[in-house]
């Protein structure tokens, strides 16, 4: 059942002082209750032992403590973990933990489903139902956390929003979450071990740039030819590339920081020379680095993976424009787990 009572992490910290001094009681009330609620991340107001019980009674009365539940969890042979994460109005999203020899990475959603299109992703199949909430997408973490502490032993290193959804289609509540992440009294980690993933939204990526974030941004581009683009990623026809590329070297006069270009190589879509030129042409605007990521099947056959020959013809070209390349191998594919996997199949 859904609660009509207001949900007590939806309250900036601003926000629960002046509840506090509103019921009469000290400002500083607002403070411990927001330690609580997020650095601590009590599920229960009962637990708050340094507030009086008569004004956790007062607590109990007027709000819930929304909060997410890993409601099942897979693990891969390559020792991802996936989780399938209830909501407190009973939707599903997805979120991944991905352990490398050096870090512990924590792919997350930002909304339940995906506002976007594109051909080649099970998510797209989903529809976006709703964006997440900041305390929803902060629990993520939260749990990738311990699941890393547990299974691996160390805390969680890196997180990026490359789950379900386009973050910044749910910027608002992205931006909070992150600000919670990273804050001292949230789980202070480091902004610059954070990655947003964007399939390429303009006027949201200067926005970025305005606000100033110390985040780092990756691009989904996939191809570097218009009409191209527009066949794999329909919305790209409201988001053309020259506007992309407008928006990205805002962000870099703005930041001063590279862009990571994430791109798929398919077999007969964007495997050409002229794919390969279109995409050194788009590295020369700003710095910026390319991250070729294998492709994972999502049924239809409609793409493929392309042969090996065509992403060495890609890395050979960007190499030589002094452009870096990494080529990332999928994991937890079995599981469903990888990039563009992710449709709440349990
Ligand atoms: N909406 C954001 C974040 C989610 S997708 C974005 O588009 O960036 C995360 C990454 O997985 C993107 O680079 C996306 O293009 C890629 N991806 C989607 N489906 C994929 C698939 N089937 N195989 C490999 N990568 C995929």
């Amino acid at each position: 059942m859904i609660s009509e009572k207001k949900d007590i992490r939806a309250l900036s910290k601003e926000e629960l002082r002046t509840f506090f001094e509103s019921i009469g009681d000290k400002p500083f009330r607002g403070n411990q209750v927001y330690e609580w609620l997020w650095s601590k991340g009590l599920h229960t107001f009962e637990e708050m032992t340094n507030i009086s019980k008569q004004t956790r009674a007062h607590l109990e009365a007027n709000f819930v403590i929304n909060h997410i539940e890993v409601d099942s969890l897979q693990k891969s042979s390559d020792g991802t973990v996936k989780n399938a994460v209830k909501l407190h109005d009973g939707l599903i999203v997805e979120s991944v933990l991905i352990p490398t020899k050096k870090r512990t990475t924590a792919c997350v959603s930002s909304q339940v489903g995906c506002s976007l299109d594109c051909k080649f992703c099970a998510t797209a199949r989903l529809k976006r139902m709703r964006n997440l909430n900041p305390d929803e997408i902060y629990d993520q973490v939260v749990a990738i956390d311990k699941e890393s502490r547990l299974y691996h032993s160390r805390p969680l290193s890196n997180i990026v929003f490359m789950g379900m959804g386009e973050p910044l289609m749910n910027y608002k509540n992205v931006l909070e979450a992150i600000d919670k992440i990273t804050s001292d009294e949230g789980l202070g980690m480091s902004s610059k071990r954070i990655t947003v993933s964007t399939s390429g939204v303009p006027k949201m990526i200067k926005k970025l740039a305005d606000d100033a974030v110390k985040f780092n941004l990756a691009v989904s581009l996939h191809s570097a030819i218009q009409e191209k683009r527009e066949q794999i990623m329909p919305f790209a026809k409201s988001f053309h590339l020259t506007d992309l590329q407008e928006s990205l070297e805002y962000w870099y006069e703005k930041t001063n920081r590279k862009i990571t270009y994430e791109y798929v190589v398919w077999e007969g879509i964007n495997d050409s020379k002229e794919d390969i030129d279109a995409l050194v042409r788009f590295c020369n605007y700003i710095p910026c680095k390319v991250n070729i990521i294998e492709y994972n099947p999502i049924d239809d056959g409609q793409f493929q993976q392309a042969s090996n020959y065509a992403i060495q013809n890609y890395i050979t070209a960007l190499e030589k424009n002094r452009t870096p390349v990494t080529v990332r191998r999928s994991r937890g594919k079995d599981i469903d787990a990888a990039c563009g996997q992710l449709a709440n199949k349990h």
